[in-house]
């Protein structure tokens, strides 16, 4: 199965990208995650893309898009995948229907997390991030329990450089100007569905499962 999480910064993409992976055993592939890999070690890729991510830019379509076609090629995506942070445009929604098609396959359902903008800011700027595992916390909706220690791996947590009010700004102007194409291309399709992502993340994952579950059902008819 192949799903993409749409939605702003903030929705619980990752999070609920995360359980999603593990429940449904599917690769789980943030762009935003790779792209900070690449930003760690340095890499040329990375070296590229820092600037633009520092001031809550999108990185060029054709730097990610690359990336993404090296990602969904490996092996671990044989059983399908659930994209967080792509596609962020209708370029990039074009370019990966090209690429699947090319595969002989297609994506099955357009999830967008509807998420309500004090949701957003509050969640965005108490967000705590694993170093090691990635796993994502909050200073007051989701507290470690050791403080600044991931409760899954024991990684040290940190806040992500553009969690500050002046990118996170510049991250939903993005976000707003490049949502509308990209909703109208997949309502088109009939492959959009629309939840409220303001709710508990649990509650979020139920909703999800419902619709995956509504879907796997449809194939059978
Ligand atoms: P995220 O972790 O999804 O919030 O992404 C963090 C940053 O990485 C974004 O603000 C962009 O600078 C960059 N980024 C992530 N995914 C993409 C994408 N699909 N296209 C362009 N830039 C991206």
């Amino acid at each position: 199965m192949k799903i993409i999480l749409l939605g702003p910064p903030g929705a619980g993409k990752g999070t609920q990208a995360k359980i999603l992976a593990k429940k449904k055993n599917l690769a789980h592939i943030s762009t935003g995650d790779l792209l900070r890999q690449n930003v760690s070690e340095s890499t040329g890729l990375g070296e590229k893309a820092r600037n633009f991510m520092d001031r809550g830019a999108l990185v060029p379509d054709e730097l990610v898009t690359q990336m993404l076609i090296q990602r969904i090629s490996q092996p671990d995506t044989k059983n399908g995948f659930i994209l967080d942070g792509y596609p962020r445009n209708l370029t990039q929604a074009k370019e990966l229907d090209e690429m699947l098609k090319t595969h002989d396959t297609r994506i099955d359902l357009v999830l967008y997390l509807d998420t309500s903008m004090p949701v957003i800011i509050q969640r965005l700027t108490g967000r705590l991030v694993c170093s090691q595992c990635g796993l994502n916390f909050h200073i007051k909706n989701m507290p470690p329990k050791k403080d600044m220690l991931c409760d899954n791996c024991g990684g040290e947590l940190y806040q992500r450089t553009d969690d500050n009010e002046q990118t996170i700004k510049k991250r939903l102007a993005v976000y707003k100007k490049e949502f509308s194409p990209l909703i109208e291309y997949y309502g088109k399709k009939r492959k959009l569905h629309r939840l409220s992502a303001d709710k508990e993340a649990e509650e979020v994952l139920n909703k999800i499962m419902q619709l995956i579950e509504g879907y796997n059902d449809s194939l059978k008819v």
